[in-house]
């Protein structure tokens, strides 16, 4: 109440020099009662009309949405529009900072990795961040307010929310054809909800690629097993002429080779996946390489096949040599397991105009059509299952010479046309790649194995 009494002070002393002055003025013509009661009313109204004014503009300052300062009267407006104005910056203040905090709030849920998306009691979108609008095909502000069901209507999804049973999450698929998004639903507050979702698609699909591996591997141990134990049981059974027993012993031996074989390539994949990249210091011939895949392929081959090897006799790439060496056989053996009978193999080595390397296998064989070559790398991706087993194929060699391309900074490029023969090559970077100067040494190695 302190702002009262200076209040009705002020307005007794208008009152009261009002109706002196009428007095004096009163007494001039006799009439200083009369002079003092009008004085009084005069100084009444004047001063109603001054407050009068102070309050209009206080009201205008307020109706401004109190834009800029209070006005700067003295006495009660003045101290009425003091404190308003500095209790509303007081309030403003406190609610940027609330609002600061709230954006650095909602910038840390939209930097998550995961969705999330707020609900009401009404299921109604409150808000979501862009990695949740992503997965649920929504828009984070146009639809905010909307019934997320109406939204995202995969029955799925719909008999979640209805259900009331949040304890365990739930597969969505994800609108359109973007995979799977696993869900859960956290209640708080007043009926609200906490919608968190992660985007599965490649984990799952990872977790069925494992499946088929381990499907796929066990088969292919299982056939080689079952025919070694139909073999041995023959041994133990019947009695076997001399050569029956020889053929026998032949057939299992193939069988134990071909397991050999697979165990081989899949240690080698496990290796390929698991170990650092090979580093990019060690330098390797080509012509070494070639040499040694020559020799085997030539084995292999037992003179039915043309074969030709060709540049790379200064050239040197960088990385692992028992890699390098296992990527180009796998080429070279298929070249000749997949080419019959007086076709050629052609291994060659050439530069790129940009510096690159490219490491060339041609055949004329059988080639592949052409459905069949984004999936020639898969794991175990036949065209023909049972050419590649009679041939001694595990079906991983393509993979694995893909694993080590990558591996080396670069790729698999193949080519072919069923009837006409196929190409591989292997892309070197050309920061991987190098020119030497004498390739004395190794055109000896080469001559000699070529020889032999
Ligand atoms: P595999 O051990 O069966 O040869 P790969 O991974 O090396 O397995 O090759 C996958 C498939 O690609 C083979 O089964 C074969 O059908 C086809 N293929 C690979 N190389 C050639 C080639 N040079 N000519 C024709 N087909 C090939």
């Amino acid at each position: 109440m302190g702002w009262l009494i200076p209040r009705l002070l002020a307005a007794v002393a208008a009152v009261a020099a009002g109706a002196l002055i009428g007095m004096l003025v009163g007494n001039a013509s006799h009439w200083p009662a009369l002079g003092a009661l009008l004085g009084a009313a005069l100084a009444a109204l004047i001063y109603g009309f001054v407050d009068a004014w102070r309050a209009h503009r206080f009201m205008n300052w307020l109706r401004r949405q109190m834009e800029g300062s209070a006005p700067r009267d003295a006495g009660f407006w003045g101290e009425v529009g003091y404190r308003v104005e500095r209790t509303v910056r007081t309030l403003e203040r406190r609610v940027d900072t609330e609002s600061a905090r709230l954006d650095q709030f909602l910038d840390a849920i939209e930097a998550s990795p995961n969705g999330v998306l707020l609900l009401d009691a009404g299921d109604q979108i409150v808000w979501c961040n862009s990695v949740a609008a992503d997965h649920f095909g929504l828009h984070p502000q146009r639809d905010r307010q909307q019934p997320i069901t109406n939204l995202v209507r995969a029955p799925a999804f719909v008999a979640y929310l209805q259900s009331g049973d949040f304890a365990d999450p739930v597969s969505v698929a994800g609108p359109g054809s973007r995979g799977t998004v696993l869900l859960a639903v956290r209640p708080y507050g007043d009926g609200n909800k906490l919608m968190l979702s992660q985007d599965v698609t490649e984990r799952e699909r990872n977790d069925a690629m494992r499946r088929d591996f381990v499907a796929n591997v066990s088969h292919e141990i299982r056939t080689p097993l079952t025919v070694l134990t139909g073999f041995i049981e023959t041994m133990g059974n019947l009695p076997l002429t001399e050569v029956e027993r020889r053929r026998v012993l032949e057939l299992m031996s193939q069988q134990t080779q071909r397991m050999q074989t697979l165990v081989g390539d899949l240690l080698t994949l496990a290796q390929l996946e698991g170990s650092p990249r090979p580093a990019s210091d060690r330098w390797v011939a080509v012509h070494k390489l070639m040499a040694q895949v020559r020799a085997d392929a030539e084995v292999l081959s037992a003179g039915r096949h043309t074969m030709g090897f060709s540049g790379g006799d200064t050239t040197q790439v960088a990385g692992a040599e028992a890699e390098l060496l296992s990527a180009l056989a796998n080429l070279v053996n298929n070249a000749v397991r997949y080419t019959p009978s007086g076709g050629t193999v052609d291994v060659s080595w050439s530069l790129r105009p940009d510096g690159a390397g490219e490491l060339e296998v041609r055949d004329s064989g059988i080639g592949i059509a052409r459905e069949h070559l984004p999936r020639l790398t898969e794991r175990f991706y036949r065209v023909d299952g049972s050419r590649s087993r009679d041939t001694g194929g595990t079906g991983l060699g393509l993979s694995i010479v893909k694993h080590v391309a990558q591996r080396h900074g670069g790729e698999l490029e193949m080519r072919s046309e069923p009837g006409r023969g196929s190409s591989f090559k292997l892309i070197f970077p050309a920061a991987r790649v190098r020119q030497v100067d004498t390739p004395a040494d190794s055109r000896r190695s080469i001559d000699r194995v070529g020889a032999e």
